[in-house]
């Protein structure tokens, strides 16, 4: 084994100085200046033991591999710690010697060596090789120094960097899991002030790192969450568990938006929370594809329901008329009928069967409408006489005589020619007479018009029972009526409001209305005032 003592004879220069060369004498030993010499060279010899002992241990017992060996390269001695790193003996070492060790296609070699002998030392990390040819990284230090014989010695100092390197790696890993994670993520200290945000959350919110540094994540979320919320927040994580959320946060720019939200704490060594991790989705779309999917299956099941009161009421609505053509035909074949009395039942046949005909043409323009092949068909009409074609008409058929129906035209007749689709006009005026006479039990209809600007604008007010104002917009969509009882006191298959709203913005208008419940009705459509070329 090699010894430590040129080391401690080496670096003890105190020592060195005082060691004196002394004359040979036979009575040396009696003379008191070779005893105190003599006892001198004992201490020096003690303390050259002691240091020797010193070194020992710490080349025996370091954490560290060493390895002594000659400027060739041939290993003299190496430590329990470099006999372990390698997995050889200090035999097979010094067998092997130093370059069977390094890893000679690591390129930082030559550099290393030509420092070493330029300066004496050099510092860095290389690649070496275990005994079953394992390369592995380590930190090593290396000086040359002198032996007691003035020979070129080098001991050199390993430090195995395999865990670092792979703990290293790790930490490069989860960093980057971090970093380009596709959540957003906040890390913040015990006190709850951020300390990293990654580049998603950046891209989220649009606060960068250094603006939210220090900050507590709350300023996202200024008054949106309850106080309550924010301490049943606080109680879970700070009794370590899992929280997770939904929150409204806002961006920096100030638009809100809905993030899930889920903070665990972490915990140091001693089991405290040393920092807690919030990791937050945008989830605005999420929840509005959801709030929209809720939307859209209510609509689902109220269309459902709808269409079950709408077969009801038209099985009804068909089934009554028939009932009466089939039974008053019956009727007729009696003989001996009083013509009167047959008269009466030919009248409500026909009254039926016109029933009956304005509630398939009803379903039929639903479907035309629905499949998009609704075409305007225009044509020169004056709208006076149409107006008073439909007074004539539904006054032949109006036997209430509580309600009086009257009209009231809006420009004299050389004017009132316009190019306009007259059949679906008809129609829409026709639906609102219809209702507004079907629902005035007493007081007066009213059909009028105006010109304003360049539009014709109708009138159909009547005094009757009136619509609540939150149905103002259901009573035009189809099968909606305001009264959804299957005993309804009215007819009707809640299709002809529908009807007249898609004709008149087909037509290029609006259609509208005043009412509410008690009060009667007044409803309002407008169509461009178009004159014919002449
Ligand atoms: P219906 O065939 O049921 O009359 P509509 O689509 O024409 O179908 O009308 C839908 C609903 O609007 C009616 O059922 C009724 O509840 C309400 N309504 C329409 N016009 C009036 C009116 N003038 N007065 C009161 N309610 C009306």
């Amino acid at each position: 084994m090699f010894s430590w003592l040129f080391f401690g004879y080496q670096r003890t220069g105190k020592m060195k100085n005082k060691i004196r060369i002394l004359p040979i004498d036979d009575n040396l030993h009696d003379r008191p200046l070779v005893k105190e010499m003599q006892s001198e060279r004992d201490n020096a010899i003690a303390m050259l033991r002691e240091s020797e002992a010193i070194y020992h241990s710490l080349y025996e017992y370091a954490n560290l591999a060493i390895l002594l060996t000659a400027p060739d390269g041939n290993i003299f001695s190496a430590n329990k710690c470099a006999c372990d790193l390698f997995g050889m003996t200090e035999e097979a070492l010094c067998l092997a010697g130093r370059d069977r060790l390094l890893d000679t296609s690591d390129p930082r070699i030559p550099e290393m060596f030509e420092e070493r002998a330029r300066t004496g030392q050099v510092k860095g990390e290389l690649s070496f090789i275990k005994a079953d040819g394992t390369r592995f990284p380590c930190e090593f230090s290396s000086s040359v120094f002198l032996d007691k014989n003035g020979q070129k010695r080098t001991s050199t100092i390993l430090r195995d960097l395999t865990s670092q390197k792979k703990a290293e790696g790790q930490l490069r890993m989860l960093s980057k899991t971090i970093e380009q994670s596709p959540v957003s993520i906040a890390v913040t200290n015990a006190d709850a002030t951020i300390e990293f945000v990654n580049a998603r959350f950046v891209s989220i919110i649009h606060y960068t790192l250094e603006e939210v540094k220090g900050k507590r994540p709350r300023i996202f979320n200024p008054g949106h969450s309850s106080e309550s919320e924010f301490n049943t927040m606080w109680e879970t994580i700070n009794s370590g568990k899992i929280w997770y959320g939904e929150q409204q946060n806002r961006k920096k720019e100030g638009t809100l938006f809905w993030e899930s939200v889920l903070i665990s704490p972490l915990f140091d060594e001693q089991g405290l929370i040393s920092n807690y991790i919030v990791i937050t989705e945008d989830i605005t779309e999420k929840k509005k594809m959801i709030d929209d999917l809720v939307e859209a299956k209510e609509k689902a099941e109220e269309s459902d329901r709808l269409k079950t009161a709408f077969l009801h009421n038209i099985s009804h609505e068909i089934r009554t008329p028939m009932n009466a053509i089939v039974g008053f035909s019956g009727l007729l074949k009696e003989p001996d009928i009083d013509p009167h009395r047959k008269n009466q039942f030919v009248d409500a046949i026909i009254q039926s069967s016109n029933n009956l005909l304005a509630i398939i043409t009803d379903i039929l323009q639903v479907a035309i409408i629905e499949a998009g092949q609704s075409k305007l068909n225009e044509s020169e009409v004056n709208l006076n006489a149409t107006i008073r074609l439909l007074y004539e008409q539904f006054t032949l058929n109006h036997k209430n005589q509580e309600t009086k129906f009257d009209y009231q035209l809006g420009l004299p007749d050389d004017q009132a020619v316009i190019l306009t689709d007259v059949t679906k006009l008809t129609e829409i005026l026709m639906n609102l007479i219809g209702n507004a006479l079907k629902f005035t039990d007493y007081g007066r209809v009213e059909i009028s018009y105006i010109l304003k600007e360049k539009e014709l604008l109708f009138q159909v007010s009547d005094t009757g029972i009136g619509i609540s104002p939150e149905m103002h917009e259901e009573i035009f969509m189809r099968f909606r009526q305001a009264e959804h009882s299957l005993n309804r006191s009215f007819g009707g298959s809640g299709l002809g409001l529908s009807i007249s709203k898609a004709y008149v913005e087909q037509m290029g208008g609006k259609i509208w209305l005043r009412s509410s419940l008690g009060r009667g009705s007044t409803f309002y459509f407008s169509i461009p005032y178009k004159k014919p070329d002449r």
